[in-house]
């Protein structure tokens, strides 16, 4: 069976029916997350549902019991995924499984963000478990922007990225790219670095300005003021000053990656006027 975690989250819920949509059977397909309850509807599907917390590793020792394939979709609570991490490679060394799909960061080996160093790590204690892997090393979700549409429409866009350039994908296209992995040949221990066509947040504002008929530009900040915007705009300081931080990355070309993803697919990912137009 193929394992999910994360599955009550947004990416990790579009691998499970990616997988579906590849006709993988719902009883060989388990979704993990932390609230089976918010599993329900893909248990309704057929789908076997399992409790798995990061913190607790005899949750994970259960739910991988007689797993083939663990797509591991990273955690969402930044700067506690070390241990998080390393007690998933526990689990899923102990279970014998025979892939590790880990969805990583672009460029999670030499990336100098500080969102980078917990995937690396992350990398790390797959590799060094021995256990078979694909690294996903996704760039940014266009979702990150597309969001985002009614503020930028108010204030325009804004961000500290400079002429940077980020290959950002949809989560589906994403998605639909770790369930060819995993359905897929000849991806063992190999290294992908995920993203669509790159595109600077000048380049981003134009378009929303060309589709909304409205004058949207990119002011560029420095960091530490466009974190002060963030912490305005609500978000909490730590989480403001990490954004940041990577939009420093993306500046110096941190998020922006070639044509693995477009491969992977045999298509062409969907284009930022394209997840535009949808949004809108
Ligand atoms: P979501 O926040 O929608 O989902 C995160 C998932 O991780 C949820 O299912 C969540 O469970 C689960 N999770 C978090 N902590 C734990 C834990 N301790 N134990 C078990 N499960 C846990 O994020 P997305 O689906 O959008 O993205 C997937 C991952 O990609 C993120 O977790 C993050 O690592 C990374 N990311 C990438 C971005 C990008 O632009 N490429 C942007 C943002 C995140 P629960 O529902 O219980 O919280």
């Amino acid at each position: 069976s193929i394992a999910v975690t994360g599955a009550t989250g947004q990416l990790g819920r579009l691998i499970v029916t990616a997988l579906l949509d590849r006709g993988v059977p719902a009883g060989e397909i388990v979704a993990l997350g932390r609230d089976t309850d918010r599993l329900a509807e893909l248990a309704g599907r057929g789908v076997v549902t399992r409790r798995a917390d990061y913190d607790d590793p005899d949750s994970l020792r259960a739910a991988l019991a007689g797993v083939d394939k663990l797509m591991f979709v990273s955690g969402s609570e930044v700067g506690r995924r070390r241990p998080q991490h390393a007690n998933v490679v526990t689990a899923a060394t102990e279970a014998g499984v025979g892939l590790v799909v880990y969805t990583s960061i672009a460029h999670a080996d030499t990336a100098g963000m500080r969102l980078a160093a917990e995937h690396r790590d992350t990398e790390g204690y797959v590799r060094d478990a021995g256990l078979p892997y694909v690294f996903l090393r996704n760039s940014w979700y266009l979702e990150n922007y597309t969001d985002q549409l009614d503020a930028y429409r108010k204030q325009g866009v804004t961000g500290a990225a400079g002429d940077g350039r980020v290959s950002a994908a949809t989560r589906a296209d994403y998605a639909e790219a770790a369930a060819v992995v995993l359905t897929g040949e000849g991806h063992t221990n190999r290294v992908y670095e995920l993203g669509g066509a790159p595109f600077t947040l000048t380049e981003l504002a134009a378009e929303v300005a060309e589709q909304t008929g409205e004058p949207i530009g990119y002011t560029d900040l420095p960091a530490d003021r466009y974190a002060d915007v963030l912490v305005t705009a609500g978000l909490p300081e730590g989480y403001a000053a990490v954004l940041a931080d990577s939009d420093l990355g993306l500046a110096r070309g941190e998020l922006e990656v070639g044509d693995d993803l477009a491969r992977l697919l045999g298509r062409t990912p969907t284009t930022p006027a394209e997840a535009i137009r949808a949004a809108l």
